[in-house]
């Protein structure tokens, strides 16, 4: 599916959601996405109705916001969409945790960056090894295990 960034304000208009970062929906960060924006957009135009600042300078605001947050997830999600096949050692990784349930959710979450791996018995190796190997989100990745190990 197409994945493109519109500038999304211009007289009398602006965009949030799909209309203005499109995504494939690999990693189904679209609804999330669109309601960020929403709630910024929506803070930024109250801005510029109030004063706060001039409507022009809060709508910029708004997509610098928007474009910082999510350039990481944007291409991460477009080098996921491209189903590569895995690795044989991604493979072997995710067949050696397959039957360790807190293994399995510690790898995956270290994958997916989202939650501290540390504490979880035995983790950091495979924290570890999965930033050596594994090609799915390495950006994100390198930043979780120079900060955990
Ligand atoms: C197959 C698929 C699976 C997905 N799975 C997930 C998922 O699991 N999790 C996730 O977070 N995201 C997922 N997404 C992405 C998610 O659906 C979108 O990112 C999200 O719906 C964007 O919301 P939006 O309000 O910006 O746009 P939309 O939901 O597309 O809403 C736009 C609305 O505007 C209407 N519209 C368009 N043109 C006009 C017009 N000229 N006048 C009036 N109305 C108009 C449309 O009919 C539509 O109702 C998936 C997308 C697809 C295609």
């Amino acid at each position: 599916m197409p994945n493109f960034y519109r500038k999304p304000f211009g007289p009398g208009w602006a965009l949030a959601g799909d209309a203005g970062l499109h995504k494939d929906p690999c990693l189904a960060l679209g609804i999330c996405d669109a309601l960020r924006d929403v709630e910024w957009l929506a803070s930024a135009i109250a801005d510029g109705l109030s004063g706060v600042r001039p409507m022009q300078a809060a709508l910029a605001a708004y997509e610098l916001r928007r474009n910082e947050a999510s350039s990481r997830d944007y291409d991460d999600n477009i080098t996921m969409a491209r189903f590569t096949p895995f690795r044989p050692e991604v493979l072997g990784l995710r067949a050696a945790v397959r039957n360790q349930p807190q293994q399995a959710t510690a790898f995956t979450k270290a994958v997916q960056s989202r939650e501290p791996s540390a504490g979880h018995g035995g983790s950091g190796v495979y924290c570890t090894v999965a930033f050596r190997i594994c090609h799915a989100s390495p950006s994100r990745l390198r930043l979780k295990i120079h900060s955990r190990f």
